[in-house]
């Protein structure tokens, strides 16, 4: 349970941890400093959770894993074992459910061309690099989608223990669990100065903050804050886009078209997600992302056009070289970051809050952040602008 921190009626005394964003990252990182009795506050210049975190659409998907040669697979995998007892806990805190389905995940390539004879082999090179085993493989679509699916050669993996979760649900429980907890949360709230001497002090229009330590999460944002500090980060928006309509079939699996588009299932719909396009800021669904949807729609399922129940988009944070930044920005000053989880921050969610939760506190984390400084090679820069 959270421990309940001291409600935060009185400004003159410095919080424990101000965290900048209100995404997965900034909440789960909260949910963390919060249950270690920590006097925490959230601010955002948003309304909490409204971004890349509830455009997403939360799916898990580790391809049966075991053994991974790289830092980044390595998290991602033990991130995805430890969901559902972090879900228990937020969900106990909270008192809301948050829907999370093992329901499992068939991926399908097509062999009747050379790019996604491509996508095929870089799977299957994978599986064997991870030493997985718990798949299975046809040359045919499953029963369940023989009706609808492409005519054609096709390959079908079965990943049985995939998962998904309702991000949507899960960012709501977070929130609920926080306000609970005595976390002071600003929404609709901007920051526009940090001064460091001393002590921090946040400033925005309407208000000043002292914190002891600065957490800055504000996803494809994180420069909006780091400029006040003297940095820059590597970190771009990807625009996806993605839109749900009712399903086609009666299955709670999720469907991975190679890696084109993937239907998750949400209720009695199925989200289809598909585009990456870098350095695009708007976050409206737009002709470009119906055209790509349908497109592969129509080519992994012909005839299928569907009416759509609901459109949308988000802005993934993209560093440089693909990895996350989670650590240190200056250490003396207290300031940290967390950011850049590109297309996995749904997943990588459980374990970076354990991680930057412990780094705040001085203790060794349980995975060994090196891999993730933010001023790695390519990494944090100062800011002459
Ligand atoms: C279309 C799409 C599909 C995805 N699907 C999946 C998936 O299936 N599985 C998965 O694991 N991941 C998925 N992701 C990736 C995942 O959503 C992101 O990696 C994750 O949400 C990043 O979390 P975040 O908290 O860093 O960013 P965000 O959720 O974007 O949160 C950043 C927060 O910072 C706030 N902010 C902005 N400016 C400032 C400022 N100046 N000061 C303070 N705060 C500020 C924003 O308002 C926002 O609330 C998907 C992303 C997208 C866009």
């Amino acid at each position: 349970m959270l421990k309940g921190t001291e409600r935060g009626s009185d400004l003159e005394k410095p919080y424990d941890l101000v965290v900048l964003g209100g995404g997965i990252m900034g909440l789960a990182c909260a949910f963390e400093e919060a249950c270690r009795g920590r006097r925490v506050a959230i601010v955002d210049p948003n309304p909490l959770g409204r971004k890349a975190s509830w455009a997403a659409a939360g799916i898990l998907a580790g391809r049966a894993g075991v053994v991974s040669n790289s830092p980044f697979r390595g998290f991602y995998l033990r991130s995805l074992a430890a969901y559902p007892e972090w879900l228990k806990r937020v969900e106990a805190d909270s008192g809301i459910p948050v829907a999370f389905v093992r329901g499992g995940d068939y991926q399908v390539f097509r062999l009747d061309n050379p790019a996604s004879l491509r996508s095929l082999k870089a799977r299957e090179s994978q599986l064997i690099r991870e030493k997985a085993t718990e798949f299975s493989v046809r040359d045919e679509w499953p029963a369940f989608l023989r009706p609808r699916g492409c005519k054609g050669p096709v390959r079908a993996f079965h990943f049985p223990g995939e998962a998904y979760v309702n991000n949507r649900e899960l960012l709501a429980a977070l929130e609920t669990a926080l306000k609970r907890g005595g976390v002071d949360l600003f929404p609709e709230l901007r920051i526009r100065a940090i001064h460091t001497a001393g002590e921090n002090v946040l400033e925005a229009e309407s208000r000043k903050m002292r914190a002891r330590q600065v957490l800055i999460a504000a996803g494809a944002w994180s420069n909006e804050i780091l400029k006040l500090t003297g940095w820059r980060a590597p970190v771009i928006p990807v625009k996806g886009q993605l839109a749900s309509f009712p399903a086609f079939h009666p299955e709670k699996t999720m469907i991975h078209c190679q890696e084109k588009l993937y239907l998750i299932p949400r209720g009695n719909n199925l989200i289809a997600g598909t585009t990456t396009e870098p350095e695009i800021w708007d976050e409206g669904f737009d002709a470009y992302g119906d055209e790509k949807l349908r497109g592969y729609l129509g080519e992994f399922f012909p005839g299928l056009e569907p009416d759509w129940v609901e459109t949308w988009s988000g802005v993934r944070p993209r560093a440089r070289d693909r990895l996350p930044l989670m650590g240190w920005v200056d250490e003396n000053a207290g300031i940290a970051l967390c950011a850049g989880h590109y297309k996995s921050g749904i997943g990588l969610a459980p374990l970076a809050a354990k991680c930057m939760s412990a780094l705040l506190h001085g203790e060794k984390p349980p995975v060994d952040l090196s891999p993730f400084d933010p001023k790695r090679k390519g990494g944090l820069q100062k800011n002459t602008s």
